[in-house]
């Protein structure tokens, strides 16, 4: 049955969206003209939902008629296929009920149902944080906290780290770990503007000692965000209440926050230097290693395949924090499936070019040649041609550097514009650049300086 399905979908929309959307789901069973097919994680099926629908519920009809119904079973990150409660449904029920707005065909429609939300999110886990120079001493303090939680010495951990930067994703993952392996546990996750609200309402509702004693039965509080109590004094007080009682009875609290504690402005002082009793871990930047990590792991769990060049072209250019690198992955993916095109180096391009303003094709090599001839003060003749001096060496490989990063050049191309090195003399000169990146923070400084002025000539 699914094969013909296919055959219909096939028939219906161009090949790449078929390889990409569809030649990945393996038929289940069908059972009582219900069919169940397994997609490769949760986003594809939300794909497959918003896009598709239509598509599938004709090809469903020509092979189980009207009252056929189609089921997902989507494979979660941990690798075990389970059954979600996402069902499309095409009951003649339904059709009768949603007969008005779909006038014209009378065909059958359909209703997508969910489970309410645990306050924990299950695909923030462990498994799929992946770990860099970017993240270690947070993501393994999380780690021995989930494992002992109120045990360690790091009561409070406190998270912290510019915006996307992986906070919420960590915290929920010691949450789902704790919960994984210590069932008996009680955990809870709230992000501050919860707490604040919820504490309005209960002080609106005269219920402030019901608010108080619910968070006093937790194991492990998990507060997300705690910038949010800035100024808020009253919500402050019931906080330190509430986190001197936990701390004493050894129970685990977990916070995150957008800067150092230090730094936390409109946080009473008594707040902030409780906080500093436990461990103060941050997240930075990802660096390239970790953001072409990321977007491997995305892709497995969604099931999609980008080519190499594509993957590095994306991890150089998306470099201030992941959830932009995952947003630019997820235009990108949808790009390619509504224009009904394979996701190529020009097409990468292009689509960042609406999201990042970093990067325009006016950035030619001729203009990185020189402003980086000019920002290292050395002559551009001598960037371009083959001496061996060292403070040339290294302005040439930033030069080079650049021109991956930002021009739609090959290798061999840049090479050749480099005095005709051959393609290998610039993979090493990315490297190079980007190991003295991370070594060398004042080298840092620079390549950020010059960024910047390649950022106005593109603006
Ligand atoms: P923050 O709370 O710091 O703003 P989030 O935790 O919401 O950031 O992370 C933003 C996105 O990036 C999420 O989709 C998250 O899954 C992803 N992400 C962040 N860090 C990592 C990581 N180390 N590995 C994989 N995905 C990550
Ligand atoms: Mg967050």
């Amino acid at each position: 049955v699914w094969n013909n399905c296919l055959q219909y979908i096939k028939a219906n929309i161009g090949e790449q969206s078929f390889t990409t959307w569809f030649a990945p789901i393996q038929p289940v069973k069908l059972e009582n003209n219900v069919l169940t097919i397994q997609v490769p994680s949760q986003f594809f099926y939300e794909w497959l939902e918003e896009h598709y629908v239509h598509l599938l519920r004709k090809a469903i009809d020509t092979q189980l008629g009207p009252n056929g119904r189609l089921e997902y079973s989507v494979i979660m990150d941990k690798g075990n296929a389970h059954q979600t409660p996402y069902m499309v449904n095409y009951s003649a029920n339904n059709r009768a009920q949603y007969g008005q707005q779909m006038p014209t065909n009378g065909q059958a429609v359909v209703e997508t149902k969910r489970v309410p939300d645990a306050q924990l999110n299950p695909n923030y886990v462990f498994e799929n944080y992946i770990e860099g120079d970017c993240n270690r001493l947070a993501r393994s303090a999380g780690h021995a906290v989930a494992k002992k939680p109120g045990i360690t010495s790091f009561n409070p951990l406190m998270i912290y780290g510019g915006v996307g930067l992986g906070k919420t994703h960590l915290v929920h993952a010691i949450g789902n770990e704790i919960k994984q392996n210590l069932p008996d546990k009680y955990v809870l996750y709230i992000s501050s503007e919860n707490f604040v609200n919820q504490f309005i309402e209960a002080v609106q509702n005269n219920k402030t000692q019901d608010f108080t004693a619910q968070f006093l039965q937790v194991d492990l509080l998990i507060i997300d965000d705690v910038q949010f109590l800035s100024g808020k004094e009253k919500t402050q007080e019931v906080f330190f209440h509430i986190f001197n009682q936990l701390h004493q009875a050894n129970k685990q609290i977990v916070m995150t926050s957008d800067c150092p504690p230090r730094e936390l402005k409109g946080l009473q002082e008594r707040l902030l230097s409780r906080f500093k009793w436990g461990l103060t871990a941050d997240l930075q930047q990802p660096d390239f290693e970790t953001r072409i990590a990321i977007i491997h792991k995305k892709m497995k769990a969604d099931g999609i395949y980008i080519a190499d060049n594509v993957i590095e072209y994306l991890a150089y250019t998306v470099d201030t924090n992941i959830r932009e690198l995952e947003g630019v992955l997820i235009s990108l993916i949808g790009h390619a499936t509504l224009t009904r095109r394979e996701i190529d180096l020009e097409l990468a391009k292009q689509v960042l070019k609406n999201i990042v303003h970093d990067i325009e094709s006016e950035v030619g090599i001729d203009f990185i040649q020189k402003t980086v001839a000019d920002y290292f003060r050395v002559s551009l003749d001598d960037l371009k041609d083959k001496t061996r001096k060292k403070e040339i060496v290294i302005a040439r490989q930033v030069a080079m550097f650049f021109a991956k990063a930002y021009t739609n050049h090959s290798l061999k191309s840049i090479g050749y514009h480099f005095g005709g090195r051959d393609h290998s003399t610039v993979i090493h000169a990315v490297q190079s650049v980007e190991d003295m990146m991370d070594t060398d923070n004042k080298f840092k400084t620079s390549i950020d300086e010059l960024k910047k002025k390649m950022k106005i000539k593109a603006s």
